[in-house]
């Protein structure tokens, strides 16, 4: 494809695109399959990829492709363009900060931009203590400072994190992910002081949360010990091990213990955070305020940065210099990021995000009713899952899931999957898309599950 082609073909993303599912092509198409057939020669395999598309635009509710489909996109290249693709807040503020300057560094000479998306974070995260922020440039390099910034504020090491818990792809981070396969099958070994306790699953385990929180609890104490035991992590809804709501009064008692315990309790909201739940941060939804939180994915409109926010005397128990990185707080993600809050408040996509959760909860509900190899539809706000089963047994159906999934993609709608058991398809629609788009990709959900 030759320049001219390119500027001819590929429209604009953003809202204007327009609003529908259009297939030309099958999936993939031309086009598409040429750019896959260069990316099996040219990128490491271990990078798979869950549409098999081109992408060339997106915005509202679609993404296009280069063979001229427009797909809906039920998944914010995972929980990230929650604000919209290409939003055009986002772009002007993108496109004039990077007229100005691309990188100082901010360790090397501070800029703004930076300090106001710290303030931002501070004022919208959960509670009304004194609180203070870090910017990094991953969610797993935000989870990685915020156990260094535990560690150094109770000079202890141990760190417990849950079953079906996913923290990110680093070391650490490996490590306190639960899943082997494929996050961590070959790759150890893994970083020391990690622990794992049980979470409430209700679905399966059937517990009440305070029942699952004193299991848990127990473990820590048993296995662990408060005394070596610097922080817990949990991600309030787990996202990677299947969309988990934990049982009322869970997260608030494992919370108290942590304070009870001089452990700081953080809080992972990189796929819950910044109104995908119906709230800013998924803690208010079960009214916890967390010491450290975690937050990447939905901050930026889809530009790479991510933040610890916490109590500003945990957040200041390190030595300085002994945070950072290069890149940490860039000035263009920083500016996305500044208009993507906005958009948040001034759009109040929190109420949009409930909004999508009835659509997408009453649909599944409805389909549930007849079809009980859906054993369990739950969620918060827009982040909704069904989990599939044997309705027989009950045992988790991957491949049912897998089959699913595809189908959808094959007429256009892109779904994720998740789950510990690769059971789960979890909906994360940008909080800009349309009822009528959100209807019509359930429909075809529900054809594909009955085709399968
Ligand atoms: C995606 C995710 C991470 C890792 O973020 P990256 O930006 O991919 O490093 C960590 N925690 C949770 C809960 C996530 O969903």
């Amino acid at each position: 494809m030759t320049a001219v082609d390119t500027a001819v073909n590929t429209p604009l993303g953003g809202p204007s695109l327009p609003q529908e599912r259009r297939l030309v092509t099958s999936i993939p198409g031309p086009r598409s399959q040429e750019l896959l057939a260069r990316k099996a020669a040219a990128v490491a395999s271990g990078v798979g990829h869950t549409a098999p598309i081109e992408a060339v635009a997106a915005g509202g509710g679609v993404v296009v492709d280069a063979d001229g489909n427009s797909l809906i996109d039920l998944g914010s290249g995972i929980a990230v363009t929650s604000v919209g693709n290409a939003h055009p807040k986002v772009v002007e503020a993108v496109q004039a900060q990077v007229a100005q300057f691309t990188h100082t560094c901010f360790m090397v000479s501070p800029y703004e931009s930076y300090v106001a998306v710290a303030e931002a974070l501070n004022r919208i995260t959960p509670g009304t203590h004194a609180k203070k922020s870090a910017l990094f440039n991953s969610g797993a390099e935000a989870v990685e400072n915020a156990v260094k910034i535990a560690r150094k504020f109770t000079g202890k090491q141990a760190v417990v994190a849950f079953d079906h818990g996913y923290h990110g792809r680093t070391n650490l981070t490996m490590a306190l992910t639960a899943k082997s396969m494929p996050y961590k099958s070959g790759f150890g070994p893994f970083a020391s002081e990690v622990y794992r306790a049980p979470l409430s699953y209700p679905f399966r385990d059937g517990l009440s949360g305070a029942d699952a929180a004193a299991r848990a609890i127990t473990v820590i104490e048993k296995q662990v010990g408060a005394d070596n035991l610097a922080a817990v992590i949990i991600e309030p809804i787990q996202g990677e091990g299947g969309f988990i709501v934990p049982a009322e009064g869970f997260l608030n008692a494992i919370v108290d213990w942590c304070r009870a315990n001089g452990v700081v309790f953080i809080a992972d909201e990189i796929q819950t955070g910044f109104a995908r739940t119906g709230a800013m941060f998924a803690s208010q939804r079960f009214g916890i305020e967390p010491d450290l939180i975690t937050t990447a994915k939905g901050i930026a409109g889809g530009l790479p940065l991510a933040a610890v926010t916490g109590r500003a005397e945990i957040m200041d128990a390190t030595h300085t210099g002994g945070l950072g990185g290069t890149y940490g707080g860039n000035p263009v993600a920083c500016a996305a990021a500044l208009a993507s809050i906005d958009a948040y408040e001034s759009e109040d996509l929190a109420a949009r995000a409930d909004q999508i959760g009835s659509v997408l909860t009453a649909r599944l509900a409805e389909l549930q009713a007849s079809d009980p190899r859906i054993g369990d539809v739950r969620g918060l706000g827009a982040m909704i899952a069904a989990e599939f089963v044997d309705p027989e047994t009950g045992a988790p159906d991957a491949a049912l899931t897998a089959t699913v999934a595809k189908a959808c993609i094959a007429e256009g709608i892109i779904v994720l999957t998740c789950g510990t058991y690769g059971n789960v398809i979890r909906f994360l629609p940008p909080l800009t898309i349309g009822d009528a788009l959100l209807n019509e990709a359930l429909d075809v959900v529900a054809a594909a599950l009955a085709a399968a």
